[in-house]
């Protein structure tokens, strides 16, 4: 077998592997590059190798860096299978489809004020890419054993990161290739603990959290103080959240303040996502996927008011009300949340609420390190609000926790590449591995090829 790195090699987005077994090609996850200028461009250009020459897809999860290159791929050729959990491909529905509108809005917005440098500013695919692409998808049980040709096969295993994310393993006679995707927490408080691996010979692991340990802060503690004391100054506070994963743990939480009467029964909460509602709805669909019972996953999903359109989610804006606003992207790079944020960062009595990880150079990351204006719409607006992040709500496994997950192997792995993640998080998730479990490990750089 050969490995090729497409993707995530020393960052955290455009996943994409593309292994070789005989004369057949795969690919394993096949994500968009987001953030930096340098990585978005290369959604620009043309697949490095010719897409009707795979013969399928398998998808960890739903996540656009893990998926949201599809359309794209399609477009360029691409015949094959997508392979991916039952939920995976419901919650790509939704996104898929969501990024294909978000694209054509902006390319619109860009050519209606022309603050593009292209001109005319195109999508990278449209919402109508992404529904074509939808008849490609092939749903798979976990933990099967599904046979492709060549005497391979790959199972789905629970990888406790999002509703349906998944280990890959592939076997091909005696050698095991674990691909990790993104590895959830074992304490999640929602998500069920990712599955324990045993073996492989060959393991591809993310790094996102490779250099940091997650606060051991309780985040009830933390979110009760940012929005109390937001509130106490008559200001409002706005959550970019990613829409599925993040979003229906903050919903969550704030069930939980609001059971604990922490939280004012006065306070408006707007899930102003409609996509992220359509998310929170399949939670309904997967319960054995989650940690909650029927009923408490029914007030989870009750505890915001829903906005359905954007002439609403606009009026948001000219309430004097103080309130909590969860809106998507996470990172803040597109979507509804970007008319909240020029309403609301300007002023310092609000605000702005980071949930996640931030992808290096995007707005997320920028607001993080400071940055007193930001572009929204060709505009620059100014920082005043209080910026903050609570790191302790991610989805990621920290460096701890990934050691943790690796001790439960059975046998040294004959090689474990690093990727999704930044350069030193990588950098610093091999050096750990190598001290604590002695494994051989490897930082693959773009385009690199391996030979298993
Ligand atoms: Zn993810």
């Amino acid at each position: 077998m050969k490995l090729t790195f497409l993707g995530a090699t020393l960052t955290v987005t455009g996943s994409k592997y593309l292994l070789e077994v005989a004369k057949k090609k795969y690919l394993i996850d096949c994500g968009l590059f987001q953030g930096q200028k340098e990585l978005r461009l290369r959604n620009r250009e043309p697949f490095p190798i010719d897409p009707r020459t795979i013969t399928a897809v398998i998808l960890t999860h739903a996540h656009l860096d893990h998926s949201g290159y599809i359309p794209l791929l399609i477009k360029q050729g691409f015949k094959g299978k997508i392979f991916a959990s039952h939920s995976t491909c419901d919650l790509c529905e939704i996104l898929l489809l969501d990024a294909g509108r978000i694209q054509e809005d902006d390319a619109r917005r860009a050519n209606r004020y022309g603050y593009s440098k292209h001109h005319p500013a195109l999508p990278l695919y449209t919402e109508n890419d992404a529904k074509d692409a939808l008849k490609y998808f092939h749903g798979v049980d976990f933990d099967k054993i599904y046979h492709l040709e060549d005497n391979l096969t790959f199972s789905l295993s629970h990888s406790g990161h999002i509703l349906g994310s998944s280990f890959i393993t592939l076997k091909q006679n005696d050698t095991t290739l674990v691909f990790s995707g993104d590895l959830g927490r074992p304490r999640d408080p929602v998500m069920t603990p990712p599955v324990q691996i045993q073996f492989a010979d060959y393991l591809v692991l993310e790094s996102t959290y490779g250099a940091r340990l997650h606060p051991n802060f309780d985040v009830l503690d933390e979110l009760e103080e940012v929005f109390n004391s937001t509130f106490a100054k008559g200001g409002s506070v706005i959550i970019p959240a990613f829409a599925v994963g993040r979003t229906q743990i903050l919903l969550y939480y704030i069930y939980k303040l609001k059971q604990e009467k922490r939280l004012s029964e006065h306070i408006p909460i707007y899930l102003d996502s409609p996509m992220a509602q359509d998310a929170t709805t399949l939670w309904n669909k997967y319960a054995r996927e989650h940690r909650l019972s029927k009923d408490e996953c029914s007030k989870v999903c009750a505890v915001a008011e829903y906005v359905q359109s954007q002439a609403d989610s606009k009026s948001l804006n000219s309430s004097p009300v103080p309130s909590i606003i969860i809106s998507a992207s996470g990172m803040a790079e597109g979507g509804r949340i970007l008319h909240h944020l020029a309403h609301y960062a300007p002023k310092e009595e609000n605000t702005i609420l980071f949930v996640g990880f931030q992808a290096a150079g995007t707005r997320g990351d920028r607001m993080l390190k400071g940055e007193k204006e930001i572009k929204i719409h060709g505009h620059l607006i100014p920082v005043r609000a209080r910026i903050e992040n609570l790191d302790t709500l991610s989805s990621h496994a920290d460096y701890k926790e990934i050691l943790d997950w690796l001790k439960g192997f059975k046998s040294a792995p004959k090689q474990v590449f690093i990727t999704h993640g930044e350069p030193d998080a990588a950098e610093s998730l091999k050096s750990k591995i190598e001290e604590a479990l002695g494994w051989k490990v490897s930082i693959p750089h773009y385009l690199d090829t391996e030979s298993l």
